[in-house]
């Protein structure tokens, strides 16, 4: 596209902004357009694209995640300082300060560069975009659109600095835009990623799923016919998609030792995805299911309505033997907790700014308290951990690992990284849970403390009426920051 068509483009994208924010003065944002066309005047994207095109393209994607005008004026002048030449006090000036200091924070993860995880350069870096980050999260938000577009236009880049990008992209980005609670955003990181940093594994997975694909698709088609014929008896009125798990995620399932590649026990291949008004609805649709469809023995129901994961998700799970015997999963939600997966906290953005947080606003409360806790915590460790080694360790194993959630007896969820045990669980509850720890129960039963937990386990912990000294093996049993420091101390400090 050539300047006259990328302006045609951006006032398109100022339309689309009015019509979700008709009360707002739209000017800034043409000004930033303006300014950004003469800092990047005669610069080319690796398309061949002048370099504003990515910017549009940025602003679009932030558009569509709801975010506010500032962001949207970020986004547009993300690069200005960095490959245009602005100045901090130009933005200032112009914009104001709330815009310079999001450009601010976007150039400088823009300088985050994996490049060997014990590269100190590479670490200095990521803990100043974790900074920037726990300042404004809205940084981090725009620096996902701008990744998200980098991947998207991957193909132009030279060969040596593909990989480079899409692992960066895979390690980093994909697993950040997963503890937002971006689902939509995650997926499609990691598909843009998954060829360029596992060519082989992408072709195998590709190759060989196509076929499932296709035989569940059809079997989901035949439930959407059934389903909503027996809805609309009931005066339900609901809208079933089918949802295909992403290629990458799937290649992640089929390489795990429990499934080791055997297609038949993935039963969310394809899931179909029935989304209604209310949650009323949601429990009355599950009855509905299951009267036409049996629920599989073991497998059976995970009501996340009733019990969120910790990163927000919400939706009933079942699995059924479909219409052909095939086991099929069925997720239920309301339109938004369906907002809400795919686009996280940038779903909330828009109504919620950090500023004028309404403190009965119970999304946004949620958000800002559980869903950020990680944030904070990033921050605190970059504090107290000095030696950059253990820090890159900490951040992840800790943050940037699978996760899995765990359950009190009473119900509270808590967020753990994969292998966490019972020593893990008890410090990330209290301190002085892991500190009076003498055993533990998982799902009723007693379990040695190196037990790693699983998904949903609901764990107990069994106190002492006395501190318990810790021995030297729970420094391996445990694997969060969090408990080994902790376990560290007390073997240090009581002789
Ligand atoms: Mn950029």
């Amino acid at each position: 596209m050539e300047i006259n068509d990328l302006d045609i483009k951006f006032r398109n994208f100022l339309t689309e902004t009015k019509k979700v924010n008709p009360n707002s003065n739209l000017d800034i944002l043409s000004r930033a357009w303006e300014f950004a066309k003469i800092a990047h005047a005669g610069q080319k994207r690796y398309s061949g694209e002048p370099y504003v095109s990515h910017l549009l393209d940025v602003a679009i994607i932030l558009l569509g995640w709801n975010m506010d005008i500032k962001s949207l004026v970020a986004g547009i002048l993300h690069d200005v300082t960095e490959d245009g030449g602005a100045k901090h006090g130009d933005i200032a000036q112009g914009f104001g300060d709330e815009v310079a200091l999001l450009v601010d924070g976007v150039s400088k993860v823009s300088r985050v560069q994996l490049r060997g995880s014990l590269d100190s350069v590479f670490i200095e870096n990521l803990r100043k975009m974790f900074v920037a980050m726990a300042k404004d999260l809205r940084v981090v938000l725009i620096k996902l659109a701008d990744r998200l577009h980098n991947m998207r236009t991957l193909n132009f880049v030279p060969d040596e600095k593909k990989k480079r990008i899409a692992n960066e992209t895979l390690q980093i980005y994909a697993p950040l835009a997963d503890r937002l609670g971006m689902g939509q955003a995650k997926a499609e990181l990691e598909d843009l990623a998954f060829p360029y940093v596992f060519p082989e594994e992408y072709k195998k997975v590709k190759e060989l799923s196509q076929n499932y694909y296709k035989t569940v698709d059809k079997e989901i088609d035949k439930i959407r016919k059934q389903l909503l014929t027996a809805l609309a008896q009931r005066n339900i009125r609901a809208n079933i998609q089918s949802r295909s798990k992403h290629l990458y995620s799937l290649w992640k399932k089929l390489c795990r030792a429990d499934i080791n590649w055997d297609f038949d026990k993935i039963h969310d291949i394809v899931a179909a995805r029935i989304i209604l008004d209310t949650v009323e609805q949601c429990y009355a649709t599950l009855g509905i299911i299951h009267n036409l469809y049996k629920p599989v023995p073991y497998l059976g129901i995970s009501d996340f309505i009733a019990q969120p994961k910790p990163n927000g998700y919400k939706s009933i799970h079942t699995k059924v033997f479909g219409p052909g015997g095939r086991i099929i999963e069925i997720q239920i939600r309301t339109h938004q907790m369906h907002q809400e997966d795919e686009y996280g906290l940038a779903a909330h953005w828009a109504y919620n700014e950090l500023k004028n947080q309404k403190v009965n606003d119970r999304a946004f409360v949620y958000h800002s308290s559980d869903k950020l806790k990680w944030v904070k915590q990033l921050v605190d460790w970059q504090k107290k951990i000095k030696d950059s080694e253990e820090y890159i360790k900490a951040v992840k194993s800790d943050i940037l690992n699978e996760r899995i959630f765990a359950f009190t007896p009473k119900g509270d969820v808590y967020d753990l990284p994969k292998g966490a045990t019972p020593i893990d669980f008890a410090y990330s509850v209290h301190t002085d849970l892991g500190n009076y720890l003498k055993g533990a129960k998982v799902n009723g039963k007693i379990v040695p403390l190196n037990n790693k937990l699983d998904n949903g386990d609901v764990v107990e912990i069994l106190k002492d009426k006395n501190p318990k000294k810790p021995t030297e093996k729970w420094m391996d049993f445990a694997i969060t920051t969090n408990a080994k420091r902790h376990i560290k101390r007390r073997l240090k400090s009581d002789p």
